[in-house]
């Protein structure tokens, strides 16, 4: 019995919303990116060991992490 485990990186698209940038302090659009790692099994992911979420902002293109709680608080908004 042989097994390949792995880990895995995915990124996925969020829409993103208006919201205030805590850098150029401008009320702009940002980018909201999650990032999940899976593990994977013969290089089929079976479950997700980590979730983060990443911000950008279209004005200066700084990038902060979110927590998922922080994530759903702006895709409530
Ligand atoms: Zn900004």
């Amino acid at each position: 019995m042989f097994l390949l485990f792995g880990l895995k990186t995915m990124a996925r698209e969020l829409p993103g919303r208006p919201a205030s940038c805590q850098y150029c302090h401008s009320f702009a659009h940002h980018h909201l990116e999650e990032r999940s790692t899976r593990l994977t099994v013969f290089f089929i992911p079976v479950l997700t060991t980590s979730r983060s979420y990443r911000i950008t902002c279209s004005n200066c293109g700084r990038m902060s992490s979110i927590s998922a709680r922080q994530k759903n608080a702006l895709a409530r908004g």
